[in-house]
């Protein structure tokens, strides 16, 4: 190894799903909204003016901020916008978990989570689920640094009732609380509700899943003004013009259309609905799912072995190879369409 090597910060990344390159598959790996976003979006880019693209963007982001604000009744000083979910996650690590105890967070969750930690340097310690994948609150009772929760968590796609998001939150008033909820517009009740009593709590949500807007990367954080404060404070010490203009102006559009969005919704929840069913019936296992995705288990197939199999006929999904989960499938909700060739070829496959 080099001299200099020595100190270069080595980490060791988060693997992100396949992006296949062909057309011709069903992409059922990484929980992307098959249907496009709001009409109002495709308009929108269309007028865009590319002789704005010499000025730099809004840095206040203000635009979306206010459309949000306005959305979810908040003010606007209580709004954060970044560059997808992930951006504002990275940022809420940075900036609140800068203690000496350990953050916490679930053994099964959002794989990307371990990672921030390493790179930040913020010490960590992951908290089991039980046999059911479920969120053990005891666990969540003792001194840390921090905690973030994805309700519903991935890659389970378990909800958890809000009262027991509450009883988490009351037992850690000095500590950020961050509820990640990529998925929580599938069936699962948002944190925001408890806002007005904690100040600690910090909700991210965003555009990627529900909203059929994951190319655009826009996601947000909403909490107490003293935190959004913060979080911009880091922002702008890192990198003031996070979002480009088109971002900004076709996400102010997506929220707009809350016809679009219902509907949308309603489809991916009854298509999910109805293949819950019929991998009931093929002998499928899995938790019931609040999200845009099933993490399903076969008593007699191997998941890596059905994982490698959908693959060669076209079809994806996502397999983890880590401990707990590898005999398990994470397959996104597609169009019913989408939907009735897996099922086919899983019964094909299994007969
Ligand atoms: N949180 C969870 C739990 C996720 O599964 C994802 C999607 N990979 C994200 C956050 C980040 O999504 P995005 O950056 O697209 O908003």
């Amino acid at each position: 190894m080099a001299a200099w090597e020595e100190n270069v910060r080595k980490v060791v990344p988060y693997t992100p799903g396949e992006q296949p390159k062909s057309k011709n598959i069903i992409k059922l790996n990484t929980n992307e909204n098959p249907y496009p976003p709001a009409p109002g979006v495709e308009k929108a880019l269309r007028e865009i003016d590319v002789n704005e693209f010499r000025k730099y963007p809004d840095a206040e982001t203000k635009p979306l901020v206010d459309v949000l604000a306005e959305y979810y009744q908040v003010k606007p000083e209580q709004v954060f916008v970044g560059v997808g979910s992930d951006d504002v996650l990275a940022m809420s690590f940075m900036t609140f978990f800068n203690s000496k105890k350990p953050i916490l967070f679930p053994d099964i969750t959002y794989s990307f989570y371990d990672v921030w930690a390493d790179v930040f340097r913020i010490p960590y310690e992951c908290q089991p689920l039980d046999e059911n994948f479920q969120i053990r609150v005891e666990d969540y009772k003792k001194e840390c640094g921090g905690i973030v929760i994805p309700n519903p968590n991935a890659p389970t796609g378990v909800a958890m009732e809000l009262s027991r998001v509450e009883e988490i939150l009351q037992r850690n008033p000095d500590v950020i609380v961050i509820i990640d909820e990529a998925y929580v517009d599938f069936g699962a009740d948002s944190a925001l509700a408890l806002l007005p009593k904690y100040e600690n709590l910090l909700v991210v949500q965003t555009f990627s899943k529900s909203r059929s807007m994951a190319g655009m990367r826009i996601g947000y954080a909403i909490g107490a003004p003293k935190l959004i404060k913060y979080l911009n404070d880091v922002k702008y010490s890192f990198n003031s013009y996070t979002m480009n203009m088109p971002a900004l102006t076709l996400g102010v559009e997506a929220v707009k259309d809350e016809a679009y969005f219902r509907e949308t919704l309603q489809k991916v929840i009854n298509t999910r609905e109805r293949v819950k069913g019929e991998l009931k019936e093929l002998g499928f296992v899995f938790q019931d799912s609040k999200s845009n995705f099933i993490f399903a288990s076969h008593p007699k197939y191997s998941a890596k072995e059905l994982f490698e199999e959908l693959k060669k006929a076209g079809i994806y999904v996502r397999y983890f190879n880590k401990p707990r989960i590898d005999n398990y499938l994470r397959i996104s909700i597609g169009t019913d369409a989408e939907m009735d060739e897996l099922i086919a070829f899983l019964k094909k496959y299994m007969k």
